[in-house]
């Protein structure tokens, strides 16, 4: 398959239409790297699932994301699902028949000077209590691997086993296995409010009609807290819009993944390139932002000299200040008003890449940029995602809430969501990503960065 020409948007022709079915095992709200996953293990074991997409599967952060999968730089309870999502992307693009464009062609930090290499000791040392393998490599190493600037860099951390995969057709190509498996994937069909009958998931509803079911799994992205929020469940989660932008094919500089403090770089399979800059992120005020401001605060603080505060988000934003927070299930909902999430770029932000990706990889400085886009990241206090049940509405399930790194472990995730789902041991301790951490009264600590 040759790869798409671009993130996915409100005007791809929509590509998954099943009809709705009036009861399932389990319906899973949302077309992203988590929903899609996780309804792929449920289907292959036995469970009949029913996928409801509101715009395009993978129109979201799905589709608008960088492609790399990263085990460096993990959060430590993260690593174990990451290293198990790393063995499993060559065994999806295997058992899905699909290709997701997974290569295992590395992720390197790359370090201007001796502090960023000091400040980075903490993951060697994690990979280490791992047995990842991840190596330093020197300035001579780095100029062998990488052809950048001459002396640009003073050295780097490599993850060798680490890779790279290809977001607007990868979550497309699982979703097509998914519906040869038996599930229902249906895209424009946005679920408005759950069914719950004495604390218990009884179903949904969809702005197509009900689906009669025991489970119901969230997979919303940046949505997940405003549907939580009109069945009266708190989620707190704010978003960032992120920009990133591709150049047309080039010579290979370095096959993997590669970022330093200013410039992100990635080789795609169509052999150009996806670009961002590292430091530079907005968040619009909302409701949200003043409702969860005080479990943001350290979050805000780590991240203060990247965040661009903006006043308002765009009308239909999940947090704009004139959107409703509770609708009826007969009523029209916030999901079906903004199919599709897709934020104009930051401006400035594509000026920028071009330098900075002259300044550092010259031999890459007259590709023209063929496309700039952005995405809404969701993001939660501590900035590792909520993989959970729901306390006290039994049959309801979360996975949302990635901060910025979900594509990669989106098959890990998946999987642990699926075994949760089915009763079943997840293999993994998910004590740090529970529902209620945020509000039982634990300290708020936070993962490496968004
Ligand atoms: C610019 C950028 C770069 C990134 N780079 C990386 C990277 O290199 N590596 C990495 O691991 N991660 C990266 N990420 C993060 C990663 O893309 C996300 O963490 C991941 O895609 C989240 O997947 P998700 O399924 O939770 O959410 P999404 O992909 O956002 O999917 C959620 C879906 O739910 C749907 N939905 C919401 N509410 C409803 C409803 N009520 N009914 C029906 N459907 C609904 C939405 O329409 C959406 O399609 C990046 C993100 C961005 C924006």
């Amino acid at each position: 398959m040759t790869a798409a020409p671009g993130p996915i948007t409100a005007h791809t022709p929509p590509r998954f239409s099943d009809p709705l079915p009036d009861a399932a095992d389990v319906v899973v709200v949302g077309g992203g790297v988590a929903g899609v996953s996780t309804a792929w293990f449920l289907a292959r074991a036995g469970v009949s699932v029913a996928l409801c997409e509101k715009g395009r599967i993978a129109g979201e952060q799905s589709s608008r994301n960088w492609g790399w999968v990263r085990q460096l730089g993990r959060d430590a309870d993260e690593l174990p699902i990451m290293m198990e999502a790393s063995r499993l992307w060559p065994e999806l693009e295997r058992d899905t028949g699909e290709d997701l464009g997974f290569r295992r062609s590395g992720v390197v930090y790359l370090h201007e000077d001796e502090a960023a290499a000091a400040a980075d000791e903490p993951l060697l040392e994690l990979a280490r209590a791992h047995q990842l393998e991840v190596e330093r490599l020197d300035r001579r190493g780095v100029e062998a691997l990488v052809d950048g600037a001459p002396g640009r860099w003073h050295g780097a951390l490599r993850c060798p086993s680490d890779g790279r995969a290809e977001p607007w057709q990868a979550v497309p190509g699982i979703a097509r296995a998914l519906q040869r498996a038996g599930a229902s994937v249906t895209e424009g069909c946005a679920v408005r409010s759950l069914e719950l009958q004495a604390g218990r998931v009884a179903g949904v509803v969809t702005e197509r009609g009900p689906i009669r079911c025991e489970r119901v799994l969230l997979a919303g992205g940046a949505w997940s807290s405003l549907f939580l929020g009109n069945a009266g469940i708190r989620l707190p989660q704010l978003t960032v819009r992120a920009t990133a932008a591709r150049t047309a094919p080039g010579p290979e500089v370095f096959a993997g993944c590669a970022a330093d403090s200013g410039l992100a770089f990635r080789r795609r399979q169509d052999g150009g390139y996806s670009l961002a800059l590292c430091d530079r992120h907005d968040h619009f005020l909302g409701p949200d932002s003043l409702r969860f401001a005080r479990l943001f605060r350290q979050c805000l603080r780590d991240s203060w000299s990247s965040t661009h505060l903006r006043p308002a988000a765009p009308r239909g934003f999940p947090d704009a200040w004139t959107t409703p927070r509770r609708w009826a299930a007969d009523d029209t909902s916030p999901f079906e008003r903004l199919r599709v999430l897709e934020p104009a770029p930051s401006p400035g932000v594509a000026a920028t890449i071009r330098r900075r990706l002259a300044e550092r990889l010259p031999a890459l400085a007259g590709l023209a940029l063929t496309d700039v886009w952005a995405g809404m990241i969701d993001a939660t206090p501590d900035v590792v995602p909520v993989l959970d049940a729901v306390p006290g509405r039994e049959g309801l399930f979360v996975a949302t809430g990635f901060s910025g790194h979900g594509f990669g472990i989106g098959p890990g995730a998946g999987r642990v969501m699926a075994d949760l789902m089915r009763g079943r041991p997840t293999g993994h301790d998910l004590t740090r990503f529970r529902f209620a951490r945020f509000s039982d009264g634990s300290p708020i600590r936070p993962g490496p960065a968004l």
